[in-house]
């Protein structure tokens, strides 16, 4: 079956970018192998997004009018996102019924095998049934805890988990997030908290390398002392300036947590990548069939169990 990649992070990390950029990739390799390759199946979950960059086959745009929606049940914008989603999820048999469709083998129709067949006809039985997607992409709101914290997020996800092998791309926009010390730890905190909601596999996908390069964030989480160092740095560089701020509490939770951290980090896939000029697509693919086998090996049996 297909993998289900789902793309989650901060608003503006650049998921939507992300998306555009993965769909372009496998609708390449498609496109080189049209016999054996399909293209990506694509969802957009985002119900806010103005324009979505890429063609996808289910939009909930299609199904909910955000505008509408808030129109009529007199809401503000996170209320308008949320209550759409809600919306969208009451057709989640729907959707998977569609999924299941398009993205894995059907029963073939019976057969109604005539004993005199032309050329012609045995000729279009011979030919190759069509290639199924590898892959399901699916962008979600900007608002990550719409999508992360609700229930109807869970519904969609635990959905989508018990009929297809799924993975979360949790997208880090790079430069912002390796800012300081703290705004890091934040984002990594975030990262964890959705693991342990979501309990799916999960890629840290270090966005805009072509601003900022990954190679600090990765230190800062595989080497625990070069993370202290840094913010030892950052507290010496506050002293000076106003003398005293900052330093003690902060420095001494982040050093903790850093420790606590090394578990988590160990169970995560991390990449840098490009949206804007595809640098990394390939690895973030590599990290994708890691994450795959290890669903199929977590999740695989218990999902067998229950067909
Ligand atoms: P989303 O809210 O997470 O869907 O983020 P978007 O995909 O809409 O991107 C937010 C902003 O980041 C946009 O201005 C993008 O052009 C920009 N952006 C996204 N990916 C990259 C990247 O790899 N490099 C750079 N320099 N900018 C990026
Ligand atoms: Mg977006």
């Amino acid at each position: 079956p297909p993998v289900a990649v789902i793309c989650v992070g901060m608003a503006g990390s650049g998921k939507t970018t992300f998306m555009q950029r993965i769909n372009a990739h496998l609708h390449e390799k498609h496109q080189q192998s049209p016999t054996t390759t399909a293209p990506p199946y694509v969802l957009n979950l985002d119900p806010a997004v103005r324009s979505v960059p890429f063609d996808s086959n289910i939009d909930i745009r299609d199904s909910v009018n955000y505008k509408e929606v808030m129109k009529q049940y007199n809401l503000g914008p996170n209320g308008g996102i949320l209550t759409s989603l809600n919306l969208f999820s009451t057709k989640i048999d729907q959707v998977m019924g569609i999924l299941e469709k398009r993205c894995l083998p059907q029963p073939p129709p019976p057969q109604t095998q005539p004993e005199a067949t032309t050329p012609q006809q045995q000729q279009h039985q011979t030919t190759l049934p069509k290639p199924l997607p590898t892959h399901i992409l699916l962008d979600t709101p900007g608002q990550i805890e719409v999508f992360v914290w609700s229930a109807s997020g869970s519904i969609l996800l635990s959905a989508l988990a018990s009929s297809f092998p799924t993975v979360l791309a949790y997208i880090i926009d790079t430069p912002r997030t390796t800012a300081n010390t703290s705004t890091f730890m934040s984002n990594m905190l975030y990262a964890i908290s959705i693991l342990y909601k979501t309990r799916l596999p999960m890629i840290l996908v270090f966005n805009k390398t072509d601003v900022k390069g990954e190679e600090e964030a990765v230190e800062w989480m595989r080497d625990f002392e070069a993370f202290q160092a840094a913010l030892r740095k950052e507290e010496e560089d506050a002293m000076g300036g106003e003398g005293g701020g900052g330093g003690g509490y902060m420095g001494s939770l982040l050093n903790s947590m850093s420790l606590v951290l090394e578990e988590f980090y160990n169970a995560l896939s991390v990449v840098g990548v490009s949206a804007m000029n595809g640098e990394g697509v390939g690895e973030f693919f590599e990290a994708v069939e890691g994450k795959r086998a290890e669903f199929e090996r977590e999740y695989g049996p218990e999902l067998e169990r229950r067909r």
